[in-house]
């Protein structure tokens, strides 16, 4: 038997080492900590909670869902935008529902890009936009994102070619895997990018709600004009600790919302409607307690691993957005070497940038959605394991 062809353009899994070295530890008999998965920790609001529940009751909500979500959950995406972005949507054709942003992400490269077409994708970046770019035969143009331009990419760096030839522009701020922000007047000036080549700007936003020190990340869709070219993904995922709820929707501009409804239309049903029923809640119910509460504990982590970090000589700026932590790896290790060296000396699991592009080389990613005193116990670990570390002449 052998599988389709499409699949040898999947790029090769880089750290079956990685996995094996932490298996080992664990049936060695160590407690392995790991902070390289970015999957919140606590669990959903109670009155999102209670919401499915009194949703799952409802019989009507057990037949096919509404396969572009339902109108009064697109209504509810809607005036979230509205409150929260100041951006005005039509529910009917500026919504559509997904079962995660994950899903809509892919299923809006299969529509709008194929062989001969470009897709702009971010080096490093949350795997789903190459992977699914290389399936749909459409060719990859990486966009670095460097430390000394704040991790955004330079728009002057791209040939005339590409952007005539690219079909989607993927950013997302604040940034996985780094937790960058993208200011007011890079989104302006990439707004007018994707206008001069008729580029369908495609913004990931979900973490959108997870900024700290009072930073409130803003949406691409209020820059004037967004909308004729720009589509943007919200999750529930990590801003209300739904990430196993499957529930998400992408807005903006109507061509693209509809193509990626009739793609998604020919390929799955839609969400449980109970489902939607309790994002309705989540978005409608006044998220300002949950929010200051769940920040506060992120906060709190990300001044301790911060505190850490430096004291270990691998300082960086806090991040003001994300759950993220992208800091260099020590003695010039690749982030293959360093990740491997922390597992096997400190029995703490942190992400190597490498599996987020090439310009992650050198790179690592601790994320902040674990229990606190063992991110304390994370943290002295790898302090110690780099005392460790033989000083190089
Ligand atoms: C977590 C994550 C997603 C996936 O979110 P879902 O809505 O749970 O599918 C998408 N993009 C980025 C950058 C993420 O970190």
């Amino acid at each position: 038997m052998k599988m389709a062809q499409r699949m040898e353009k999947l790029p090769p899994y880089l750290f079956l080492e990685l996995d094996r070295l932490i298996e080992r530890q664990r049936a060695a008999g160590h407690d392995v900590i790991n902070l390289g998965i970015g999957d919140p920790d606590q669990p959903t609001p109670d009155y999102i909670i209670e919401a499915l529940k009194r949703a799952v009751d409802n019989p009507t909500n057990h037949r096919y869902p509404n396969y572009l979500g339902s109108l009064p959950f697109r209504q509810a995406v809607a005036d979230w935008y509205q409150s929260r972005f100041g951006v005005s949507l039509d529910p009917v054709d500026e919504v559509v529902g997904l079962i995660g942003s994950k899903e809509g992400i892919a299923h809006l490269i299969w529509a709008m890009a194929g062989p001969g077409d470009v897709v702009i994708v971010p080096d490093p970046s949350y795997p789903v936009y190459a992977s699914q770019t290389l399936l749909a035969g459409a060719e990859i143009y990486w966009a670095p994102l460097k430390a000394e331009n704040q991790f955004l990419p330079d728009l002057s760096q791209i040939p005339e070619d590409i952007a005539r030839r690219a079909k989607i522009f993927w950013v997302n701020y604040p940034n996985n895997p780094t937790g960058a922000i993208a200011p007011r007047e890079f989104y302006q000036e990439l707004v007018d990018f994707c206008r001069r080549y008729d580029i369908l700007l495609a913004s990931d936003l979900a973490y959108a709600d997870l900024g700290f020190d009072g930073y409130r990340a803003p949406s691409v869709l209020e820059i004037p004009g967004a909308k004729d070219i720009a589509i943007e993904f919200y999750s529930l995922s990590k801003p209300f600790n739904m990430t196993g709820w499957r529930i998400a929707a992408a807005v903006g501009n109507r061509l693209a919302i509809q193509a990626l409804g009739t793609m998604k239309s020919n390929l799955d049903s839609g969400v449980f409607t109970a489902v939607q029923d309790a994002a309705i809640e989540a978005l409608t119910h006044d998220p300002t307690p949950f929010f200051t509460r769940q920040l506060a504990l992120y906060q709190h982590r990300r001044d301790m691993v911060w505190t850490a970090l430096n004291e270990m000589g691998l300082g960086i700026p806090k991040p003001l957005a994300t759950f993220y932590f992208w800091f260099p790896t020590p003695a010039g290790m690749t982030s293959s070497q360093a990740s491997q060296f922390f597992v096997q000396e400190a029995n703490v699991v942190v992400a190597p940038g490498a599996s987020y592009g090439q310009y992650g080389e050198g790179w690592l990613r601790i994320s902040l959605t674990c229990d606190t005193d063992l991110i304390a116990t994370a943290m002295t670990r790898m302090k110690s394991a780099m005392s460790r570390i033989p000083t190089r002449s």
